[in-house]
């Protein structure tokens, strides 16, 4: 039997017990991995051991994908109507409404985003996903078309089958949402794989999916490494789709793996460098705010970070000043201290990359204007907020994703140079444009190469609305119904009503 993770929380922001079964999730039941070997699962705020997890393999896989295709086959896809998937995701969110706190304690734990931020955005913005596909489960249709007299045509949206997800550990309850909402939905049935830095809240999920009455197989969960689960999962031949978010270089592999299999359908979520734009008739004060929020919310480990700041000639100094000072006013410390902001990166590895791509800056030339320093005990993988000035566009911190709190401050003279320089990457994803004249904020946001263009505001999403990347940021879109098109197959059926053949 796997074990069950259980702490007391004794915080000023949470006073509580959370429980988490530590298994894998297969066929509806928590059960130990067939290699009977676990993971160690970090506090990213102290680096000491929190638990252990169960570590799943390629044949805890074939195991998954078999209850996934049985339950596909018998007691969920077409075997249901979209309304049933619909109560039962939307008694999932209540569950998990129901946990909210409990919730936000095992991500602010696992992940270091401070509590407050996790219990009033984080899971509320998750469940309010689970919630926007519960609704669409019954609406998910397709369409009649016109063409001959004599003839009836129409197409049907169907579920896929057994769907693959694989997700990272920047956020990952929203992310497990984010997956497994509109596959479920429209039908399909998941084998979902988080991160192994982060699975602690999936795990908590499952239990809720338990108590909810999913059928069992319809949604499993399989904690391993990238290169054992993620890659059984990318290269399965019974899987039939892959929906992958995670950075551009895992992307490549999965896509690889995808086209060498079964040449399955895919989804790809993946890296940022998003510029965040700042002309000279902007409101300052406001853009700072914004600036701030883009680049420094969550540790900057937001794919959609706004860690190139782009500002105009007439406001740079202002603009910089006051940048500084709200920067250095953040607090940084332990996720459920009362006015923590700021957590600690996820891992000693990544906080080693951060510092890495610091200290690259730094060789290129460019100027530490803020920060640039570990801050407070060496395992506790904090960071200080970090502001370049002094960049040229070839440097290392202008062109690659650092997934830290690390921005650039670039100061740029006319529209069409800016446009020009904010393009400049490998990436898409996000930008924004700061600005009070309406007719440069359309022609700005109309040339930005991104799939998601901010006007006087940053890090804004929605359930409704799509979220995904041009250029190398990704394949797909996240969110609203554009996600949903990815979780189905469109049949034509074209019916003969009286036309005869000669
Ligand atoms: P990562 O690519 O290292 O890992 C992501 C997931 O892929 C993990 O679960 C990992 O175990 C798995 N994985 C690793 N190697 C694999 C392989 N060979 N085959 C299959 N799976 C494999 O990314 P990360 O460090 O966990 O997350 C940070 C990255 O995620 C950043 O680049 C960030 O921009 C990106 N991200 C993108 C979005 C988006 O919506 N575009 C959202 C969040 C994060």
């Amino acid at each position: 039997m796997p074990a069950i993770f259980s702490h007391r929380f004794d915080t000023p922001l949470y006073t509580g017990n959370v429980c988490v079964q530590t298994g894998l999730f297969i066929n509806g039941a928590f059960v130990d991995a067939s290699s009977r070997t676990t993971i160690d699962i970090f506090n990213p705020s102290t680096g000491k051991v929190i638990t252990q997890v169960s570590e799943g393999t390629a044949k805890d896989i074939d195991l998954a994908v078999a209850a996934a295709r049985n339950a596909f086959n018998t007691t969920w896809g077409l075997k249901v109507p979209g309304s049933a998937r619909g109560q039962l995701l939307y008694k999932l969110a209540t569950l998990m409404e129901e946990s909210l706190e409990e919730l936000a304690a095992i991500e602010a734990l696992d992940n270091g985003t401070a509590f407050g931020v996790v219990k009033g955005w984080v899971v509320p913005f998750s469940i309010g996903l689970i919630k926007y596909y519960a609704g669409w489960a019954d609406k998910i249709s397709g369409q009649v078309i016109e063409t001959d007299e004599g003839r009836l045509t129409y197409t049907r949206h169907e579920p896929i089958g057994v769907v693959g997800q694989i997700i990272p550990w920047n956020a990952p309850l929203l992310m497990f949402a984010m997956k497994i909402a509109p596959a479920l939905a429209a039908g399909n049935t998941v084998i979902i794989k988080p991160s192994e830095l982060t699975p602690l809240s999936a795990l908590r999920v499952c239990s809720l999916v338990q108590e909810a009455g999913f059928p069992p197989g319809v949604l499993n969960v399989v904690v391993g490494y990238g290169n054992t689960v993620g890659s059984a999962l990318s290269s399965h031949m019974s899987i039939d789709k892959i929906s992958f978010t995670g950075s551009t270089l895992t992307g490549r592999k999965i896509m690889e793996a995808a086209s060498k299999s079964n040449l399955k359908n895919i989804t790809l979520e993946l890296g940022g460098k998003s510029p965040n734009i700042i002309f000279n008739d902007a409101d300052v004060d406001q853009a700072v705010n914004w600036a701030c929020h883009g680049i420094f919310f969550a540790q900057g480990q937001i794919c959609f970070a706004g860690s190139r700041i782009y500002v105009q000639s007439g406001i740079y100094d202002e603009f910089l000043a006051k940048f500084t000072v709200r920067s250095k006013a953040h607090k940084i410390g332990d996720p459920f201290g009362v006015d923590s902001y700021q957590g600690p990166q996820i891992s000693s590895t990544q906080t080693e990359r951060v510092m890495g791509y610091i200290k690259s800056g730094v060789d290129q030339g460019a100027k530490v204007h803020l920060g640039g320093q570990r801050h407070g005990e060496q395992d506790g993988n904090f960071i200080t907020p970090t502001i370049f000035t002094d960049t040229r566009p070839d440097m290392k911190i202008v062109q690659e994703e650092i997934f830290g709190p690390v921005s650039v401050v670039i100061k740029f003279e006319d529209q069409e140079d800016v446009i020009q320089q904010a393009n400049d990457t490998i990436y898409g994803l996000a930008a924004a444009v700061f600005t009070q004249d309406i007719s440069q904020a359309f022609e700005v946001g109309h040339a930005l190469k991104a799939g998601t263009v901010w006007v006087n505001c940053y890090n804004e999403v929605h359930a409704a609305v799509p979220f995904g990347g041009f250029k190398q940021s990704g394949i797909g879109r996240e969110y609203g119904s554009y996600a949903l098109e990815h979780y189905v197959n469109v049949k034509a059926m074209h019916i003969n009503i009286n036309h005869k053949m000669g």
